[in-house]
Formats: structure tokens, sequence, C-alpha cells
């Protein structure tokens, strides 16, 4: 179209936690093309097939454009103004018949930070209750916990720009080609320059067949091969040292610990050979710069905080944190505000900025500022919100953008506790496997069409801004929220996500320094950012760490199995995860020209064990696990490691989380997304 664009919009990619800046092109109120910012210190110019081309989701037919409520066992149309009633008055009635907390609130990634805050404010304040977790319980809560533990601080350590300085790049349980391709392409371009790179990773993906050394290790032994590697580390003495003796606590018990984890054990245990495990040690450990990026390869599993913890010991044997010229650990967050969802205090046990709620003093500063006191008792996660619902404990969820019934694991499960509120409340652009069960679905506004920030992996808040206006009576998750707090009588203030900001900002240290004013003069700003004349911190740790006694903390953690295992019955590993044109559960890119890319899911399956099921490529396989079953088409690849399987859950006709396990992870709650035992059948 030759035609001028008559408005261009700077706003953050939507997508993945790379949080690439984006220049929106808008012609006539439509969206005419999307292109990546030169200048932007995030992604240069460049961005991925996902936040340049996926955008026309926003004007599919089936978007929701009003709001509908449940009549006579259908979703049917309705005003804003009964459908807000009817929310309003139904939780008022169960908050005063059951208590407050029998209302569970789940948000998400798709929220802004400052939906995000206004939702946590709203549980805390209207409700009464601290029952509100994120999807990061799902991906990152292990990381959180692990960083948290080790280091003092829930965010990475470095800016994504110091990949361009380091000599040894070690992935973990990460495919960023696919997930977070702007990464991807800057990890490639460091090894073309010359950087070693250590993949450890059950499949052999793009950078793993790059990799000086990439160990194909089994799903679930995480933890037994960064026990091997720190074993090679202290024995052969790559240790820095000084560093250890005068920032760290706990090497004397880790030693003891990993003294057994001999190359051998933990190879036989991780079904990798013990001279790669050598190898892969001697490379991180001769490194002068090494930097551990890594991903839901180490979290979605049933010991993943000991997977996040056994792996930053690596990164602080060798002094790679908190230490002038380091390149640190930068764990790749999945979607786009998975970070700032958690930073906002969407959490059933932290205010904004990870202040615990058990500290009274914590709580007193929130109840003088909100008017209303702030709830002691920490609140239930999500899949404790499940067994509560199922138990007639919680008897209202309400879900903000997420469609749980598919990206949830053991989603009979999930069916089981929606069927058995009394309530359930969905915010979304589509109708989903979520809305099925919904009492009220609203119509909420997408990325594209709203006003805020969202915190990038690198711990980067970036403004969000409205290019589009959202169709129909679709509104923001913000305006959603305060409609339904006015309907209860309840004034939750911050009028603006501007003032939403200002506000947090102004209860909670580490974000003190940010505002929209700021970030629109001064473009991102990474947290901690303490003060309107700080630019924010960068790389973390330098001076002390955030623990209690100001020391990193190694962690002395045993290998322990996963919550499932190949046997008889079922005797193959499915690994899930993510590709490259679609995104989570597909609502929006599915609803894009991306699908004529990627139409429909796959399980792959190597070509060993397909010989072996007499299963040739594109035919038609049952997948059954203690769970439930699924039918996908077969396609045959080497990559994955024979004995497993791998599928995304981007499709809703191939509903993966059907299969998955309800183990998680013990100290989060993280679901083990990444190791359930399989059967497959060609019936
Ligand atoms: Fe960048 Fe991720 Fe968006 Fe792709 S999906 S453009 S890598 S933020």
């Amino acid at each position: 179209d030759p035609r001028p664009v008559t408005t261009t919009t700077t706003t953050t990619c939507g997508y993945c936690g790379v949080g690439c800046t984006l220049d929106v092109h808008v012609r006539d109120g439509e969206i005419a093309a999307i292109t990546p910012v030169r200048s932007a210190p995030v992604n240069r110019g460049h961005a991925c097939i996902k936040g340049r081309f996926a955008h026309t989701f926003v004007r599919a037919d089936d978007r929701l454009t009003a709001p509908l409520i449940r009549r006579g066992g259908q979703l049917l149309e309705a005003t804003w103004d009964d459908a807000i009633t009817v929310v309003a008055d139904r939780l008022v009635a169960i908050r005063d018949r059951h208590g407050p907390d029998a209302i569970a609130m789940i948000s998400s990634a798709r929220a802004t930070n400052e939906e995000n805050y206004l939702a946590q404010k709203f549980l805390r304040t209207a409700i009464g209750t601290n029952s509100i977790d994120n999807c990061s319980r799902l991906c990152h809560a292990p990381s959180a916990a692990g960083l948290t533990a080790s280091l003092g601080l829930a965010g990475g350590t470095n800016p994504l720009d110091d990949l361009d300085r380091t000599d040894c790049i070690l992935l973990a349980g990460a495919n960023p080609t696919e997930a977070h391709p702007v990464v991807g392409a800057r990890i490639k371009q460091r090894v073309l320059a010359g950087a070693r790179l250590v993949v450890i990773d059950p499949r052999r993906t793009e950078l793993a067949a790059l990799a000086d050394v990439h160990l194909q290790a089994r799903p679930g032994s995480n933890v037994a091969v960064f026990n091997g590697i720190a074993h090679v580390l202290i024995a052969e003495d790559h240790l820095d040292h000084d560093f250890l003796n005068q920032r760290t606590t706990g090497f004397a018990e880790l030693a003891r610990l990993v003294e057994d984890y001999r190359p051998d054990l933990a190879s036989e245990i991780a079904d990798v050979r013990a001279a790669d495990l050598i190898d892969a040690a001697r490379l991180f450990g001769r490194a002068q710069r090494p930097v551990i990026v890594y991903g839901l390869g180490i979290t979605e599993h049933a010991h993943g905080t000991d997977g996040v913890r056994t792996l930053t010991n690596l990164a602080l044997l060798r002094g790679a944190v908190g230490t002038p010229g380091c390149c640190g650990i930068l764990p790749l967050r999945g979607q786009n505000n998975v970070q700032g969802a958690s930073d906002m205090g969407a959490l059933p046990d932290f205010l904004p900025g990870y202040q615990p709620v058990t500290d009274a003093a914590v709580r007193d500063r929130f109840a003088a500022l909100w008017g209303h006191a702030v709830p002691e008792r920490p609140g239930l996660r999500i899949p404790q919100m499940f067994d509560a619902a199922i138990a007639g404990e919680v008897r209202a969820i309400h879900v903000i953008g997420e469609d749980i019934v598919q990206s949830d694991p053991n989603a009979a499960h999930v069916r089981a506790a929606l069927r058995a509120c009394d309530l359930v409340v969905c915010h979304d652009l589509f109708s989903s496997r979520t809305a099925e069960h919904a009492d009220v679905v609203l119509p909420a506004a997408s990325f594209l069409e709203k006003d805020g920030t969202f915190v990038n992996f690198d711990r980067r808040f970036q403004r969000v801004r409205p290019a589009v206006t959202p169709p129909g009576g679709a509104a923001s998750d913000f305006d959603i929220l305060h409609r339904i707090a006015n309907a209860m009588g309840v004034d939750l203030g911050c009028r603006t996500p501007a003032d939403a900001l200002a506000e947090c900002a102004s209860l909670t240290p580490v974000f003190a320094g940010l505002s929209h004013q700021r970030l629109d003069a001064e473009g991102p700003l990474h947290w901690p950012c303490r003060t309107l004349d700080q630019p924010g911190e960068a790389v973390l740790h330098l001076d002390r760490f955030a623990t209690p006694d100001g020391r990193a903390a190694l962690a002395a953690r045993p290998y322990l199995p996963p919550g499932e295992q190949p046997d008889g019955e079922f005797p193959y590993l499915l690994v899930t995860g993510r590709r490259l044109v679609h995104y989570n559960t597909g609502s929006m890119t599915r609803r894009t020209p991306n699908a004529e890319l990627l139409p429909a899911e796959a399980l792959e399956l190597h070509p060993v064990d397909a010989a072996h099921l007499h299963v040739v490529d594109g035919a038609e396989v049952t997948v059954a696990s203690r769970w439930g079953r699924v039918t996908l088409t077969a396609h045959l690849n080497p990559d994955v490691a024979p004995g497993q399987v791998f599928a995304a859950f981007h499709f809703p006709d191939v509903a993966v989380n059907d299969l998955t396990s309800p183990h998680t992870d013990t100290a989060t709650g993280c679901p083990e997304y990444k190791v359930t035992a399989v059967r497959i059948r060609t019936e």
C-alpha cells in the first residue's frame, strides 16, 4: 500500500521475555507494519517472526468485543454494566459467605506491570486475601526462589549486552533460537566470533549443533550434571579463591557433597559421556568471562529450584557473578512480562519488589497508603488453588489473560477445579478452553492496545504504548479491574497506569526511581532503580549480595530423581516446549500468517524408536500418559534422543497438557512439564 502511515508508535513486543522495542506503523487506524527499532538497547534493530509479523490477531473476526455471561448453560453477549455487576455481586457474596480466602486470582505476563500491580492491590484490599499468583509459577518460580536464596535477588545478574564480552557461554535447558530468537542470534554471533559454547539440553538444537560440547542429558538429571561439573571445577581447581573466601558461604559443605559426584556417576545418571562432562567443566572453568544462560529446561522440574541453585553454584565457584567485568547468570524468561508480573507482587507470598507479606513492617507500610489492612497469611499458589477448588475451599477463580486449561499441566485436574467453582471469570482476547468453563468472560485489550510497562528478562522496565484502539467494547485489564472494584464499592486509586507505577515506586525501594515520565524521557531502565537520579543497576551484586549476610550462598543439593521415570507401561519420556513461529497457547499467533508456516503440532520421535514402533513419518499416533491421552502426527527427527519425544502446546486441538503430570517443584510448586512418562501406539 503506497499510502503513508498516519502514526508510528514505539512500544515493547508482547511475545517473549526478550522485550524487543518495536515501531508499530498505523494507517487509517489499522496496523500497516511493525519494524524493530534500530537504536533500541535490547534488540538493536532486530526482531523475530513473531514480533514483526504476528499482529493480525488484533482484528481477527473472532476477537471478543463484548462481555459474555453464562445463562442457561450458554455464554451469551451482555452489556459491560451487567457483566461487571454479576462479577462484583458474586465475588462479594462468595467473600461474605465463605471468607476472602475462597477467592483466588491468576494474573499473568499478558498484563502490564501496572495491571499486575492493580490486580494484587484489588485482591489484597477489595477481597482481603493473598491468593494471587501469576504464570511465573509455571515457568520461572524456581528462578525467583533459587536466585533469591543464592544471591538475594530474583533477577538475572547482568544485561544482555554482556553476552558480547563473554568468552564462554554455558547454555542450559534453553533453545533461544526458537523461544527467544533475538538472544539466540546474539549467542550464535558471539560463538561465530570465537566464544566457546557448552549446551546442556536433551535435544540437539541449532545451538547444540554449533557447540564445543553438547551434553544431551536425560530429562530430570540437571542437578547431577551441575554437581558433576562442580566436582571437576573443584578437583581441578578452576576456582576463584578470593571471591569464594570473601563473598560466599557454604563452600566446605558443597565440596563435601560434590566429592561424590564423580564424572562417571554424573554420566551414568544423565546418560552423557563422562569425558564430555569433563570437557564442559574445563571449558567453563578456564574461561575468563564465562556466562550462564538458562531456561525452562532447568526450572520446570520436580527439583527445579535445586537445579537453579546448583547451576548458580557454577557461576559462584568461578567468581562469575558480582565481580567487575563478569558476565553473570541470565534466566531467559519465557513470556513478555513474566518478570514484571512477579516484580509487581502478583504472588501469594510477596508484595511488590519481593517484600514478604509475612513482614509486619512491610504490611504496615502498604496498609498505611492503601487505607486497608494487608492480609498476613500467604495465599495459595496456582496448583494449590486447583486442589482447594476441588476440595470446596476455593469457590471463585478469576483469571487474567491465561488459558489455564491449555497451558497448565494435568488439564483434567484443572477442568475439574473450574467445574467445582461457583464463579469463574476470565479476561481474554478470544474464547478459549478456559472460557468454556467460565461464568463471565470479559473482552480484553492486547499489548498493542494498552498503556503501561513491561519488565524484560534482564530486568529492564520498558514502555508499552497503545498503537491502535481495541475493537468493540474490549478494554484493558486495568480498566476492567477498576470497574469491578467500583461496583464493589472500593476505590483502588491509581487512576492511570502512570499513577499505578508511581504508587508502586513509592512503596518499593528497588523501584523508587522509576516513573512513566522517566521511561519516556530516558528509555528503558533496569531495576533496582532506587532514586530518581540513578540510571538503574544493569549489573547486580557488585558491592554485596542482597542476602541477609551480604554473601552469596553456595547450595549443597543432592540429585533427586524426577517425579516420573520411564517404565514398562510408559517407556518414553515426553519433553514439552515451544516452536519459533508460535507463542504459548497460540491464541494470537494461530490467528496470523505465522500459522501458514506451522499449521499443526507434531510429535517429534527419534527414527530408531519409530522403527521399533513401526511408525512412519506423518503417521497418526496416540500418546498416553498416566494423566491423559492425545493423538498427534509423528515427525521423525534424529535431534531428539532415543527414548524421548517432544511436542509443543501451541494448539488446543492437540492438548499436550492433557498428558503432563501433577508433579511439581518441591520448593515452589512449578510443574514438571519437562519429564512425563508416556507410551505411544499406532492404533
Ligand atoms: Fe523480540 Fe521475543 Fe518479540 Fe521476537 S518474540 S520480536 S525475540 S521480544
